[in-house]
């Protein structure tokens, strides 16, 4: 029996937690604790334990399939694409459009945002940050410079302080939780604000139920009880920051008075005041966030105001400090950093300045998109569905649009109006369904390539098994087709390695970084610009990224979510993901044991609302929004707060994102997943 250990990272949460994959007779059989790696130390969570487990699933794509007569037929790869080559190019640029992936590595990133902007002319490339923490990168930039977890993740274990502010971080990142844990045996206080009583919020020291979308108005409250007891730090305030007294004189409102606070956020004063307190006067202080902040149109000013918080206090720069925003999936971090995203080239070079336009065209030797912003995820679909015949022609790489977005049936209206779509993919997918080519995916576990995690850290994938049946890398398969559109020269990789030392040469944060410096467990975090450079574990050490060298306040008024409860939909609906399943549930739901926990999904409903509307509990009960209704089993308990209901997303034979709002922030275009009003009816029992 031929048996060995391949070492590589997680595909699944932000985290990255290293682990060997069991290899037997040349097929990935086990998942092994690998106790060298820094970011978990041997352990993992049920979803790391399980990750071989959809590997070798009979539901794999293995061969190219065409649809004909509205049927999919298999096909060769020549076949595949001589039709793409042929319809890519009929259309103009801005007529086509590509959704890059937080699933797939840096380096198939990196060559889909080149593919459209070097081969198909188009600026129109995003990927599903737009919808986790697109509000994260603009809101850091505007305030540090730069739009990323400031602290590592063993950082937080050292934290004298850590507000969980939209995250239940124990079920979602369960390593980072692991961390909280070790910070609170240390003596560090722990509070969370959530309208959930998560796990994370059982740990905490204080825990805060609050209204979905009231964020900025708690977080004014703190800040303004800070400023009336003078225990701002004023030093900080004075070197490393400006605007101060533009985002005082609104702080300093009486709308954010305790009182007032306290009515808007249902959180009792004391507790505001409390946590205030513990924040200004720890030694070090952490606030981790997630998207339970982002994912509102409001997204951007409540990443604003954390940062806010954190300058005010000073607790930036150091061990322990920080702001923490806890990226979703496995590589959502590095996908950004690769230019997977309207606005930016890798390495968040602006595509409307012009010299970094000259940058690209020079390393990649040939005409690129017009420098102008393309169309974001969010606003993609809504052209497809209210716009049809400008955007005709879509290629989508491992992202699930027709499960993950908001308003499913305005999605498929989009997706159904598109002349030619191409999905690749490890699984046939709901999207997939819709494509007239679908393209078999190599998944994590058969590719080499890198991912960087939430704590920027830069891990490598190393290959275990090869593909089933003909599946390909997704980086092989854009080359191939870079070649067959006549890019040869552009497209001329032979390894994922290849293609890293092209990313590092264009992009400065990873220009310090190759794959034999990534070899070892530990890495390296980014920005790492030269060869000599050790990496950079916490950021803003001396100054923060803007040009002075100055982090920048913003005064900030709270506004209400765009959806607020009514006679017709009383509720407030939130949504987010449970510890056993992952995203759209492409890989989870074909993992038994995973499945096997939560097979389906449910609407959580506090007692008083469900003795209210005649609820029991495990009763299925009919959810009902202004965009849709879903059938789903009710689960009654205390641990969510009275006027909010909660529905994991994974699901979609009860889709929680047929009911979402696409109500978007209008700076980071992020749709509202985490607050929409609902009603929820008793289904008539059959006589
Ligand atoms: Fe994977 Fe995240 Fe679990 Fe770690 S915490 S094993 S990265 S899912």
């Amino acid at each position: 029996m031929d048996m060995k250990y391949v070492p590589t990272t997680c595909p699944y949460c932000g985290c990255g937690c290293g682990f060997n994959l069991v290899v037997q007779d040349k097929k990935v059989v086990g998942v092994a604790p690998w106790h060298r790696t820094p970011v978990n130390e041997g352990k993992l969570c049920p979803k790391g334990n399980y990750a071989h487990e959809f590997v070798n699933s009979p539901d794999r794509l293995t061969k190219p399939l065409i649809k004909k007569d509205g049927k999919f037929v298999e096909a060769s790869w020549d076949e595949a694409y001589k039709l793409i080559v042929s319809k890519f190019k009929s259309y103009k640029g801005d007529e086509m459009a590509c959704l890059s992936s937080a699933r797939v590595s840096n380096e198939e990133n990196y060559l889909m945002q080149k593919f459209a902007r070097a081969v198909l002319k188009t600026p129109n490339i995003d990927h599903c940050a737009r919808l986790c923490h697109a509000s994260t990168v603009v809101g850091l930039a505007g305030a540090f410079g730069s739009g990323a977890m400031t602290n590592s993740i063993a950082d937080i274990g050292e934290s004298k302080c850590i507000f969980v502010l939209g995250s239940n971080t124990l079920e979602q990142h369960p390593l980072i939780g692991r961390q909280i844990m070790l910070a609170k045996k240390r003596g560090a206080k722990v509070i969370c604000a959530d309208p959930r009583f998560t796990p994370t919020a059982k740990l905490a020291d204080l825990y805060m139920p609050f209204d979905s979308g009231t964020d900025v108005a708690l977080l004014n409250g703190i800040m303004q009880h800070i400023i009336r007891n003078g225990w701002e730090n004023k030093d900080f305030i004075a070197k490393r920051t400006k605007d101060y007294d533009k985002f005082k004189e609104v702080v300093m409102k009486d709308t954010y008075s305790l009182e007032n606070v306290s009515k808007i956020t249902k959180i009792p004063a004391k507790d505001i005041a409390t946590t205030a307190e513990w924040i200004a006067k720890a030694e070090s202080s952490n606030v981790l966030y997630s998207m339970g902040i982002t994912q509102h149109t409001t997204g951007v000013d409540n990443v604003k105001s954390v940062a806010n918080l954190q300058m005010l206090t000073g607790h930036l720069g150091k061990r322990g400090g920080g702001v923490c925003a806890l990226r979703g999936q496995n590589n959502v971090q590095g996908a950004c950093d690769m230019g997977a995203l309207a606005n930016v080239y890798s390495g968040y070079q602006s595509v409307i300045v012009p010299e970094m336009r000259k940058k690209m065209i020079d390393a990649w030797g040939c005409d690129i998109a017009e420098g102008k912003v393309g169309l974001t995820v969010t606003k993609l679909i809504n052209t497809l569905a209210d716009q049809p015949g400008t955007v005709k022609c879509v290629y989508i790489m491992g992202e699930n649009p027709m499960i993950s977005d908001p308003d499913l049936h305005h999605v498929e209206k989009g997706l159904k109006n598109v002349e030619f779509m191409v999905v690749q993919d490890i699984f046939m997918t709901e999207t997939g369904a819709l494509a007239n080519v679908v393209l078999p995916a190599a998944c994590y576990a058969e590719k080499d390539g890198t991912q960087t995690s939430t704590e920027r850290r830069v891990q490598k994938w190393r290959k275990a098994q090869d593909p089933p049946g003909e599946a390909k890398a997704d980086w092989q398969i854009i080359c191939e087709l870079g070649k067959a559109m006549g890019y040869e020269k552009q497209f001329p990789f032979k390894s994922a390695e290849e293609i890293f030392t092209e990313v590092s040469k264009v992009t400065p944060s990873y220009g310090g970084m190759d794959y034999t410096r990534l070899e070892k467990p530990e890495a390296l975090h980014w920005p790492c610009p030269t060869k000599e450079h050790p990496g950079t574990p916490i950021l803003h050490k001396e100054k923060f990224s803007h040009p002075d060298g100055l982090g920048i306040f913003t005064p900030l008024e709270f506004k209400y979510p765009a959806e607020v409860p009514d006679k017709d939909y009383p509720l407030i609906m939130t949504t987010g993901r449970c510890i056993w399943q992952w995203h759209t549930g492409t890989m989870t739901r074909r993992s038994e044991n995973l499945e096997r926990e939560e097979p389906t999904g449910w609407v959580e409903v506090n007692p008083e609302d469900a003795k209210a509307l005649g609820i029991r509990d495990k009763e299925k009960v009919r959810a009902v929004t202004r965009r849709g209704q879903i059938e789903i089993g009710a689960r009654v308990t205390k641990d969510i707060k009275k006027g909010v209901v909660f529905m994991p997303f994974h699901y979609a034979e009860c889709a929680a994102n047929l009911l979402t709002n696409n109500a978007l922030d209008p700076v980071a275009s992020i749709p509202e997943f985490k607050a929409c009003a609902v009603r929820l009816e008793k289904i008539a029992e059959a006589k």
